[in-house]
């Protein structure tokens, strides 16, 4: 495994890191769930993700009983909540003080710890000004809650005026941002955000690095047995997956297969290992519905160096989708 600074902080992360988002209670319980975090831990892995979304909190109810069960120390590994989408109510979603307060301390609850690595704004709420976010996250970084906080999907603006905002006024600025990067979807991370990455030293934990399955190559023939497609609650991803675009997308994925043939691999290998070259990216996360999933995936480290400039040039002349040069004023 490689370790990779969270942006400008000095916590180290492992390259490749495990989510729970879909799979743990739509696909796992307890058992394969803690199976999949030992081999991801024996493997190298320090960062476990998490939602308060995720299942409605049944995810960081099963995260926490693994941690539990496997009883790592504290130090050992970092875990991650996101706050956004907390309930139905008003005062349960958002980025409220009181929804920020309440979701952290329901997430601590959940995940059986006492502080949280890693604690992101799932999204951004044009409802709260970006001061009081700010400032309760702070608190919370005070209170000895959280270690780092950072954005998911915030636009680059927003970032930047967290970041000033908590600069001026003395206060813990965002350290990391989550957003989606893979070989389909790439012009946020490597056009809108670019700067960030210099400016402010931002640190990024990148989801979906196989864009739910279709990078793999598993839906050119319709949609496997047991796969995320089939699940009833995502519904809405299947019909984005298998629209036009969808399609188009899978049928890229199937071009790629050439090249991971030449490099005597598979295309989920390849996938994850793309992502990684990005120098960028501080931590891919990794999705598995199965422990042997994970096992495989964590092979992406020794594909890494096979990505020299003259695979990486092939891949972009596939995927033609180089997102355009930044403007610089
Ligand atoms: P991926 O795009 O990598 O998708 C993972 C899924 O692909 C698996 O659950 C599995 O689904 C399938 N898969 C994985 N490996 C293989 C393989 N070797 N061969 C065939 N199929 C495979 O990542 P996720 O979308 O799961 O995202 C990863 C994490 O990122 C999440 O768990 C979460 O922590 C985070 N995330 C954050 C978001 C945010 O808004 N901040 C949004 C989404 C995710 P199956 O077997 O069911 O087909």
């Amino acid at each position: 495994m490689e370790y990779r600074r969270l942006g400008s902080s000095g916590l180290k992360v492992s390259a490749l890191s495990f989510g729970s988002w879909v799979t743990f209670h739509f696909q796992m319980g307890v058992d394969p769930a803690l199976r999949s975090m030992e081999i991801a831990y024996d493997g190298g892995i320090n960062f476990f993700d998490n939602a308060e979304v995720y299942a409605a909190g049944e995810s960081e109810l099963i995260m926490g009983q693994a941690l539990k069960k496997a009883g790592w120390g504290r130090d050992t590994y970092c875990v991650s909540s996101k706050v956004y989408w907390g309930g139905d109510l008003p005062t349960q979603k958002g980025l409220s003080r009181k929804h920020i307060h309440d979701a952290c301390h329901a997430a601590l609850k959940r995940l059986q710890v006492d502080y949280l690595d890693l604690f992101f704004c799932h999204r951004p709420d044009l409802d709260t000004p970006v001061e009081e976010t700010v400032r309760a996250m702070h608190d919370l970084v005070q209170q000895g809650k959280v270690l780092y906080w950072g954005t998911s999907e915030w636009p680059a603006d927003q970032i930047m005026q967290a970041y000033g905002i908590a600069r001026q006024q003395n206060m813990t600025p965002p350290t990391m941002e989550q957003p989606q990067y893979n070989m389909l979807h790439r012009d946020r991370f490597e056009g809108e955000y670019c700067r960030l990455y210099e400016e402010i030293g931002l640190g990024a934990t990148i989801w979906s690095p196989l864009a739910s399955g279709v990078l793999t190559g598993k839906y050119a023939d319709g949609v496997p047995d047991g796969s995320r497609l089939t699940l009833p609650d995502y519904g809405w991803l299947k019909e984005r997956i298998l629209s036009d675009e969808g399609k188009a997308q899978i049928a890229k994925a199937e071009e790629l297969k050439t090249v991971a043939d030449d490099l005597g691999t598979n295309r989920a290998l390849l996938a994850i290992a793309w992502c990684l070259k990005n120098p960028n990216v501080s931590t891919v996360i990794l999705g598995a519905s199965k422990p042997e999933q994970v096992t495989e995936n964590l092979k992406a480290m020794e594909l890494l160096p096979k990505l020299t400039d003259e695979v990486m040039e092939r891949i972009e002349t596939i995927l033609g989708n180089r997102p355009a040069p930044p403007i610089r004023w």
